[in-house]
């Protein structure tokens, strides 16, 4: 089934009888050349790129829930390609690039909207580590624009320039950067990868992974045992939890990190704008809501929601940042359960088990890394060669402390970034 214009105002004038499934619901077969563990926005593109780039299409998806339903439903949908560390920087570029091709690829509309982002600074030092910054990222081949005080009011009129503690200095506004509706981008991906054969199996809980003299032989769930050649754990937030399963202690902590939406308003907020020093930042969404979070809830939980203080937190710090958001209501907040990493960034690499591949530690960045990761752990588990944006995604820097990319300066510690 294509998707067109054509196609919609048909089936528009015909009562939308026409529509059939984005893909097909299957059941586990006994064996598969590839399992992957996880039917996340990370999972998902990594079965659609083994299908499309590699041709390998003897592929299960398992995902104990539904699929999209994690955390690739639960963020807040901002794209960019604005890091600073060598391989952070290629890796997210790459990512941009596809994502800039992704709606003609998985001929999907997943509303890809590149409005802008614009990260604000509020003094001398700020500014000169957001011109470092910008220039690494055009270095790479990504846009960045230096924006004096003057140049940030023309685009965000709305915002308290002077404000005692935080007065606006400036921005760097990267256009390339945006949203897009996280939940198409996991069915887009789902989609692409049925049509391709590969198998995506819901209510399908990985409960153990089987392993013989050293090399992966495949999975228990809660839908009987599957013999792998390989296997995937591409579980985000629950990382540490399947790879004990593999006998393997990760340098991962689960943290929640909330959002909060709004009812819907006239259009007021036209890009993405970051408010780093309040641990703040919002969008508005095509319906109209605004978007906007803020940091961690600071303590390692399973539990996909969070508590009050950061929920003060957060409106304060919005209201210190734009004093007009408080006339809006907010609908509702929800929490994901993030998968952070001691440097801040994450992990694509093979593990000491001969078959068995780890996708993980996204932090807060790994909507944006979506298209990204799958190409990369594609190539990976396809070719068992790193792919070159992502070869410095190693597991073993935090063994050996070497190529560690500590992104934001705070040192590898957990709970700092
Ligand atoms: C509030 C919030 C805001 C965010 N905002 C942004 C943002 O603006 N931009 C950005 O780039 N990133 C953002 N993120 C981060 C981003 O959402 C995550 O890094 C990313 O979604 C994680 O990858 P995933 O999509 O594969 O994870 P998930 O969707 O969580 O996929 C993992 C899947 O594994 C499944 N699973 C777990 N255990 C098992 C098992 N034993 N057996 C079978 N299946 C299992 C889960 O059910 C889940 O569906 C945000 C996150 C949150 C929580």
């Amino acid at each position: 089934m294509r998707f067109s214009g054509f196609r919609i105002l048909k089936e528009g004038l015909t009562g939308n009888k026409g529509w059939a499934g984005h893909w097909r619901d299957a059941a586990p077969k006994s064996e598969y050349d590839v399992v992957i563990i996880g039917g996340g926005g990370h999972g998902l593109a990594t079965a659609y790129y083994l299908a499309k780039n590699h041709g390998i299409t003897n592929v299960a998806v398992l995902e104990k829930g539904y699929l999209g339903g994690g955390n690739v439903g639960r963020n807040t949908t901002i794209v960019r390609a604005n890091y600073f560390l060598p391989g952070n920087s290629e890796f997210y570029s790459h990512s941009l690039k596809l994502w800039e091709g992704m709606e003609e690829d998985l001929n999907y509309n997943v509303m890809h909207s590149q409005r802008g982002q614009i990260v604000l600074f509020h003094s001398d030092g700020q500014r000169d580590a957001m011109v470092r910054r910008g220039n690494a990222m055009v270095n790479q081949g990504d846009d960045a624009e230096l924006l004096d005080r003057e140049g940030v009011r023309r685009h965000l009129p709305y915002l308290d320039f002077d404000n005692a503690r935080f007065p606006i200095y400036g921005g760097i506004l990267q256009r390339r950067a945006g949203t897009a509706r996280h939940d198409a981008v996991a069915w887009g991906y789902a989609r692409g990868a049925s049509d391709r054969g590969v198998d995506l199996i819901q209510n399908c809980e990985v409960t153990g992974i089987d392993i013989e003299g050293g090399v992966v032989k495949g999975v228990q769930t809660s839908r009987g045992s599957i013999r792998a050649k390989k296997v995937a754990i591409i579980v985000a937030g629950r990382s540490s939890q399947v790879a004990a399963m593999a006998g393997m202690r990760l340098p991962i902590e689960s943290h929640v990190l909330q959002a909060f939406v709004t009812e819907g308003l006239k259009p007021v907020i036209n890009h993405v704008v970051s408010f780093g020093m309040g641990h703040f930042y919002i969008s508005q969404s095509d319906k109209g809501g605004l978007v906007f979070g803020g940091d961690l809830d600071m303590y390692a939980s399973y539990a996909a929601r969070g508590n009050l203080p950061i929920v003060e937190h957060v409106m304060e710090a919005g209201m210190t940042l734009m004093p007009m958001i408080g006339k809006a209501r907010v609908l509702r907040s929800w929490g994901g359960i993030m998968d952070m990493s001691p440097d801040g960034s994450p992990i694509i690499d093979k593990t000491p088990t001969t078959g068995l591949y780890l996708n993980c530690g996204w932090c807060y960045g790994g909507f944006k890394a979506v298209p990204g990761s799958g190409y990369s752990t594609a190539h990976l588990v396809a070719t068992d060669t790193p792919h070159e944006p992502a070869a410095r995604f190693r597991l073993d820097r935090f063994r050996t402390g070497r190529g560690l990319m500590d992104e934001e300066g705070t040192g590898s510690q957990h709970n700092l970034h």
